[in-house]
């Protein structure tokens, strides 16, 4: 079967990387994690190349002066994007390839990926957007100005997950998880 783009979004604080850790990775899904570029500073604990490629403002519009981006987009006053070589790359090695990405640069990958067979979606969606704050406050990673701007982003988010061709409603982790697991059974056998 030839390889896939997997696309999961969902808002700030909505469980997403809770969700995906240590199944994205199991050898039966073939799958690699794009490693986006950002101009955010680093969060503590987080790796260079890993987590994110950090980089300055200027590094970043170079890059996308010299169309080095299959998307990019601003959230919150930071510029996020994926490399395209890598996933170009990869996809052509056959493997799947995983994005974790908020919704810009989603409808911007389902626009250009039109060819679905390539690729499907998946959309995190907090239980409500009460709970949505609270996970974010808990979080401690953002004061609370960035916490408002992430949680008026969220709902417009949220108004777009008709588009997605699965919404996993991240009520229990554990059925989140296990949701996931069952879609990409399905997607990528
Ligand atoms: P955070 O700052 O919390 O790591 O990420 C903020 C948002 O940016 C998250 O929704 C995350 O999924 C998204 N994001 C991460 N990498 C990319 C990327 O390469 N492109 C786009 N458009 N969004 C990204």
């Amino acid at each position: 079967m030839a390889a896939k783009l997997i696309l999961l979004c969902g808002p700030s604080g909505s469980g997403k990387k809770t969700i995906w850790s240590g199944i994205i990775n199991r050898p039966k899904y073939n799958a690699i994690f794009s490693v986006s570029m950002t101009t955010r500073k680093a969060r503590k604990g987080e790796k260079h190349g890993d987590d994110y490629f950090f980089v300055t403002k200027k590094q970043f519009e170079t890059a996308i002066k010299k169309k080095q981006f299959l998307e990019h987009a601003t959230y919150i006053d930071n510029y996020y994007g994926t490399p395209k070589a890598f996933v170009i790359d990869n996809l052509k090695k056959n493997k799947n390839v995983f994005l974790e990405i908020e919704m810009n640069g989603a409808l911007q990958i389902m626009k250009n990926f039109s060819n679905k067979k390539k690729m499907f979606s998946i959309f995190i969606c907090p239980p409500s957007i009460t709970e949505l704050r609270k996970r974010l406050m808990k979080r401690h990673t953002e004061n609370k100005e960035v916490i408002d701007k992430r949680i008026k982003q969220a709902k417009w988010e949220i108004s777009k997950k008709k588009m997605f061709d699965y919404v996993i409603i991240n009520k229990d982790v554990k059925v989140s998880r296990k949701q996931l697991r069952e879609i990409l059974d399905k997607e990528l056998d």
